[in-house]
């Protein structure tokens, strides 16, 4: 384990005083310079606040949250700019699918402070000068691509910018160059291996793979081990959104006990999504995130719906930046059943655990005779497989009682051939909500 090994010695080890007195200089500056933009100067005067209320990392709870919703309405585009457009380099967009993208942009330091972050990520993994680095995620607006072929850049790793898809192309890049490193999502890195067994291939001994970068979307212990197991990698969880920059904001260290979040370049605030007030260390809740190092935007107590918690104690690598927690789910992905609160990854939890189950799934929630009912599409594993309809009834109760043990209803459960069900070269689609009328 290289745990003596990091890139920024002295910022990644600060002591808790220094990095609370450097946390609350940037949040100063923060501060000031959000006031400059449309948004914030007028929440500010709404709320009869002024910068210089800020004095201690405290007295954060008097700022105004910020939600996706505000950067998608009135201020959208530019209202949240707290430099002149002409000092803009790039703009992302994140992953949403529906109405208008939440649109981030960047000046020239914020992309080089970015791709900072991303290199001490990468080498906190382990990567080196000498690896070759394949990243499978998206170039484009999205912010995975980008945001980590600059921080490998930045490590002067070889880079093949793979993009995402074309999946024999990516196992041939990976046999012709000799890829070392990926960057892929979860549910893309379990169907690609699939098509490697297609060709014969087998990743543990035909490839040189050693490190994983998985993340863009939720996903548990259990695939993570899949991977691992599968690719014969150390896969390591990486968490980031592009309100934030993207890819860059936390991830786990070779000890794997959490993400470590750069309190350098962010705020972090665990909060009831309800009450919005702070929960104690250690409990879940809602991550609220305040950008301290940018210069175009500066967002504010940015609440990102993704739940997870401050892990109590500190980390043996010897970094003083706190950790938190996988993400369990997004307070956004919450179904309600029949009275009862289900995230799709505790089906996930429950699926992975079962060996005879593949590596894809989907919820779909419906609606019968005025009755919302959930249907689990379960992928059966290839080598489990069979035409016998004893067998697979008797996998089908025991996926479905597990699962009721989980979630506590009793879910419909079809089994389906592996590799059947629909994908996507982004993040997997979980849950289709097919109910006539929805709750929550
Ligand atoms: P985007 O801004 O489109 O890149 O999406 C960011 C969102 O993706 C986050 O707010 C999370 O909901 C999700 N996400 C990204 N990385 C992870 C991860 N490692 N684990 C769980 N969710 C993630
Ligand atoms: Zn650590």
């Amino acid at each position: 384990m290289q745990t003596g090994d990091f890139l920024d010695k002295e910022i990644e080890t600060l002591d808790l005083e220094a990095l609370q007195s450097l946390q609350l200089e940037r949040l100063k500056t923060t501060v000031r310079k959000a006031s400059t933009s449309p948004f914030y100067a007028k929440r500010f005067r709404e709320l009869g606040l002024r910068p210089e209320d800020i004095q201690s990392l405290s007295d954060v709870e008097h700022l105004p949250f910020t939600t996706k919703d505000d950067l998608r309405g009135e201020a959208y585009p530019y209202g949240f700019l707290t430099v002149p457009g002409e000092n803009l380099v790039r703009l992302h967009a994140s992953s949403g699918t529906t109405g208008r993208p939440t649109v981030i942009f960047h000046t020239k330091k914020d992309i080089r402070s970015w791709a900072h972050l991303v290199a001490r990520c990468m080498y906190m993994a382990g990567v080196r000068k000498d690896d070759v680095f394949q990243n499978m995620m998206g170039y484009g607006l999205f912010t995975g691509g980008l945001g980590f072929h600059y921080g490998a850049e930045l490590l002067e790793t070889l880079i093949i910018p793979a993009g995402p898809g074309s999946s024999k192309r990516q196992i041939r890049l990976m046999q012709d160059f000799g890829t070392t490193v990926i960057h892929i999502i979860p549910s893309y890195a379990l169907y690609l291996l699939k098509v490697m067994a297609e060709l014969g291939i087998n990743p543990r001994d035909d490839l040189s793979l050693r490190v994983a970068f998985l993340g863009a979307e939720p996903h548990t212990e259990g695939v993570r081990r899949r991977i691992e197991e599968a690719y014969g990698v150390d896969a390591f969880n990486s968490y980031g959104l592009s309100e934030m920059n993207g890819p860059g904001v936390a991830l786990e260290c070779p000890y794997k006990n959490g993400l470590h979040i750069w309190e350098d370049s962010y705020l972090v605030e665990i909060i009831d999504p309800v009450t919005l007030k702070p929960v104690p260390d250690g409990t879940e809740g809602e991550l609220v995130l305040t950008s301290l190092n940018r210069d175009a935007m500066c967002l504010l107590r940015y609440r990102t719906k993704d739940i997870t918690r401050l892990l109590p104690g500190r980390c043996p690598c010897g970094r003083t930046h706190r950790r938190i927690d996988r993400i369990t789910g997004r307070t956004d992905d919450m179904i309600i059943l029949k009275g009862v609160n289900i995230f799709p990854l505790q089906v996930e939890m429950v699926l992975m655990s079962i060996p005879e189950v593949g590596n894809n799934y989907q919820i779909v929630l419906e609606t019968h005779n005025g009755i919302d009912t959930m249907r689990v599409q379960v992928e059966v594993d290839s080598e489990h497989f069979s035409e016998d309809i004893r067998y697979l009834e008797k996998l089908q109760k025991k996926i479905a009682s597990e699962l009721r043990g989980e979630i506590l209803i009793t879910p419909q459960v079809d089994l389906v051939e592996p590799n059947s069900l629909p994908r996507s070269d982004g993040k997997a689609i979980r849950v289709v909500d097919k109910r006539t009328v929805t709750v929550g």
